[in-house]
């Protein structure tokens, strides 16, 4: 009997539409991928929030989990330096790999590729995810994308879409809110991360620990630093919680600055599950620390 209820079961779930198999590389683009695909996917992510996306070693479990996948969504701009490595390895024909940069409006690409933005940023800034309005197009392209693969779910990815960019736009306009008093205001960043979050909302990120993306901090750069801060009175230096903080914390203990902790990615390891909820825990630390 037990055996046969099984059977039904999968033959109904068969009947219902196969559902999309979907890799993402971090964890956000998972978490968007769930709220437009809902119970029609199956999605899984490489990057954990706790790591460096940039600096990912590549394991034999990542091609494991791009073997059987439909889709492949990454940030681009060659922020997943490592996905062709798993791409191949997973040995996949069918798998499509959907570039989500494609239709974003693209900040600090170079006028020509060299060395000149480090050794990370080589095709402009990739870290677009932390403009929440970004997250429309992104969203788009994800409903696209999962059509693709499911014509017959369009609608309700769709659905899902336009149920999620409404909860979005609220929280964009109540983040704005909260953040227009700091509007023109300074603060320096470990890594260019924050180049669209700081144009969104009107902040100028005044420099870098690193001297370059991508680049360790050096003695000279961090002594410039630390007259940078004292003159323009900055407040804050944000560091993502996987790069070492100790050259942002001694340009912090000699200006009285504040080494604020945050992360660019939600998820398990982090500390927000979603991408709402990480866009809301950053937004209120930083208010608090500029306040
Ligand atoms: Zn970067």
């Amino acid at each position: 009997m037990k055996y046969f209820v099984v059977s039904v079961m999968l033959l109904l779930a068969a009947a219902a539409g196969a559902e999309v198999k979907v890799v993402t590389s971090l964890p956000d683009l998972a978490d968007l991928t769930r709220r437009v695909g809902g119970d029609r996917v199956i999605v899984d992510n490489i990057v954990r929030s706790d790591q460096n996306p940039h600096a990912l070693e590549v394991k034999p479990s990542y091609m494991m989990k791009l073997r059987s996948a439909d889709l492949f969504f990454i940030v681009g701009m060659d922020l997943e330096l490592w996905a062709q490595q798993i791409v191949d390895g997973s040995r996949n024909d069918a798998l499509r790999v959907v570039d989500l940069s494609r239709r974003i409006h693209k900040l600090e690409i170079p006028a020509r590729v060299d060395a000149s933005q480090g050794d990370v940023h080589r095709l402009g800034n990739p870290h677009y995810w932390l403009d929440p309005r970004n997250v429309r197009i992104m969203v788009e392209d994800i409903v696209s994308a999962l059509a693709g693969i499911s014509p017959s779910d369009e609608k309700y990815f769709r659905a899902n879409a336009d149920t999620y960019l409404k909860q979005l736009e609220q929280k964009i306009a109540q983040w704005e809110v909260t953040m227009r008093p700091f509007a023109g205001r300074s603060i320096i960043t470990f890594h260019k991360s924050w180049s669209y979050f700081a144009a969104w909302l009107g902040l100028t990120v005044a420099d870098q620990v690193e001297p370059k993306p991508g680049i360790a901090p050096s003695p000279g750069h961090t002594v410039e630093l630390i007259g940078q801060v004292r003159k323009a009175g900055i407040k804050v230096i944000i560091v993502e919680p996987f790069y070492d903080a100790s050259a942002a914390e001694q340009i912090a203990r000699t200006t009285g600055a504040t080494v604020l902790r945050l992360p660019t990615s939600s998820g398990d390891a982090g500390e927000a599950p979603d991408y709402i909820g990480l866009m809301e825990h950053n937004i209120a630390a930083l208010a608090g620390a500029l306040k």
